[in-house]
């Protein structure tokens, strides 16, 4: 089963809503990271509010090579947290410190206490003009009301924004998704009530993808005023490589380069987001400063 993500109009073409399934993307990140309930909560709401965000900016000035990476820098136990998506539905994140289980008295997962305070970055590469990167201060670390401070502070668009991991007594993942709408301009007072009532009366996301409904039952729910306009698979994607981190390396230094491998004879280097190993012997290394020479 893949993950997917559904567009859609709605509330008389005043809000445009997106409803997400991510599941397997919480699952993957997860294994990669050994993630504990609330770093994989954590992550989880990350991941999916930003791979929801990606997709916004499908076809957005008639381009679709987009990127955007997030950043969370907090100064809770979790230490952080960063994510790269694109408008292809494939995201990638890593916590600074993947062993975070912190509970409220009720059992709920505690990412607000894990997250603590901070701010919220988002670095936007959409091709057309210089990189830019706005932030905001977190609004209360829990993430959705993050992401809804954000569009509401940075982008001026009033937004809701629901987000849920679910994860059972093996630290598996049972069910992760999210909800973000958004109001399109010419809405009126009407729209915005009608809204917050649909919200109001939903069922948790998480709740709702385990139980088995789809995304278009979950739409549904929201509002029978809707009208469907695309789908996309979601998947957790690194596209690192020899040759990026070769790159890296490069950018060191010649000096910097002949240290290392004075100190052990090789260098490891291991990639955040997938944890894939990449291995620099003596040889190797030489090779990379004489290409430097070049
Ligand atoms: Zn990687």
């Amino acid at each position: 089963m893949t993950n997917r993500l559904i567009k859609a109009y709605a509330f008389e073409k005043m809000a445009r809503v997106y409803v997400a399934d991510t599941t397997e993307i919480v699952q993957r990140a997860k294994d990669i990271h050994d993630l504990w309930p609330t770093a994989s909560a954590a992550l989880g709401r990350f991941l999916t509010s930003s791979v929801i965000m990606g997709a916004m900016y499908k076809g957005a000035f008639n381009r679709d090579d987009a990127e955007l990476t997030l950043r969370i820098d907090s100064n809770g136990p979790i230490g952080g947290m960063v994510t790269t998506t694109n408008t292809h539905g494939e995201v990638r994140g890593y916590v600074g410190n993947p062993h975070v289980f912190l509970q409220y008295d009720s059992g709920k997962l505690n990412v607000g206490q894990a997250v603590g305070e901070g701010h919220l970055h988002i670095t936007k590469n959409l091709k057309i003009r210089d990189i830019f990167t706005s932030s905001v201060p977190l609004f209360s670390g829990e993430i959705a009301e993050d992401f809804a401070y954000y569009f509401r502070a940075s982008e001026q668009i009033p937004s809701v924004v629901s987000l849920g991991v679910k994860v059972n007594e093996n630290n598996d993942i049972i069910a992760a998704g999210g909800i973000i709408l958004q109001m399109l301009p010419g809405y009126k007072e009407e729209h915005l009530q009608a809204v917050e009532k649909a919200f109001k009366e939903l069922p948790h996301i998480s709740f709702l993808i385990e139980e088995g409904k789809s995304l278009e039952d979950i739409l549904a729910l929201i509002t029978k005023d809707h009208q469907l306009l695309e789908e996309l698979p979601l998947k957790y994607h690194c596209d690192c490589s020899r040759d990026k981190f070769e790159r890296g390396l490069m950018s060191l230094g010649i000096e910097e380069l002949r240290n290392l491998i004075e100190q052990d004879g090789k260098i490891e280097t291991s990639c955040h987001f997938c944890n894939q190993q990449y291995l620099f012997d003596e040889l190797d290394i030489n090779q990379l400063i004489d290409e430097i020479k070049k």
